[in-house]
């Protein structure tokens, strides 16, 4: 039986005063660890922050990028050692927006997905196709070069701790959701390429969550699919009350 894992991404919003009453609404009410897992990955400023908020409660924090190298010239970035010491669990990687913006490819999300492994943390690593893809009948092909290229190198074990987020792109902040069957549909085949790639164990342990627009209304229809378990959450994790129903829901 896989346990849901609820993670909401903030992306680049709210300030340190609203991430800590965020954090103080939520840390007391979130359901047990041995239930759900609730994440939140924030902007890099609050983590320090956050982790120290969190430490006795079942809520969970989780980056949104890091480098892939320990330390060095690398104006800019933050590496998986500086996460680890704070405290940081959870590291999302490869989100279309740090794809599409800042042109990260599937060779650096690959070398990140290794450095996380390498210091105990674990990824979330995101994939999806865009509009034109899934329009060209090219969603299929798309995801299995994505999630093929992801995990090259790591052992099977390594895959059965994975944490994958389908994410069509075209549903990413749009408020246009696939339906429940459409994501399932994409979340059973990504099952079928970890399977073929890493055997049958890691894909039956293998967590992939879906993203875009979930909200409140129809998480329960989502999650409550075969091959879903769980979801990556943008807009609708950014208030309290959201994010607490979002985490019931995984339950
Ligand atoms: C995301 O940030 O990964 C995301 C899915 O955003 P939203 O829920 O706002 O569509």
């Amino acid at each position: 039986m896989r346990k849901q894992v609820i993670a909401g991404n903030w992306k680049m919003n709210k300030t340190h005063t609203e991430a800590e009453s965020f954090i103080n609404e939520v840390k007391g009410k979130v359901p047990s660890k041995e239930s759900v897992e609730s994440v939140v990955c924030a902007p890099f400023p609050f983590l320090q922050k956050l982790v120290e908020e969190t430490k006795d409660s079942d809520v969970e924090i989780g980056a949104q990028n890091m480098y892939f190298e320990e330390n060095g010239a690398f104006t800019g970035e933050v590496s998986p050692v500086m996460l680890k010491e704070l405290g940081v669990t959870y590291v999302v990687l490869g989100h279309s927006e740090r794809r599409d913006v800042f042109g990260e490819t599937d060779e650096t999300v690959n070398k990140k997905v290794h450095a996380a492994f390498d210091h105990d943390l674990t990824p979330i690593v995101c994939v999806g196709e865009s509009l034109e893809q899934r329009e060209s009948d090219e969603t299929m092909n798309h995801i299995e070069s994505q999630i093929t290229k992801a995990v090259e190198g790591l052992t099977d074990d390594q895959v059965k701790q994975l944490i994958i987020a389908y994410e069509p792109i075209w549903a990413i902040g749009t408020g246009r959701t696939a339906s429940s069957e459409q994501a399932n549909e994409v979340c059973t085949h990504i099952r079928k390429v970890v399977g073929k790639l890493s055997g049958d164990e890691a894909a039956e342990a293998v967590r992939i969550q879906y993203g875009g627009s979930v909200k409140p209304a129809n998480v329960d229809e989502l999650l409550s699919q075969s091959d879903i378990d769980g979801a990556l959450v943008g807009g609708a994790s950014l208030e309290a009350d959201s994010f607490l129903k979002l985490v019931e829901a995984g339950k």
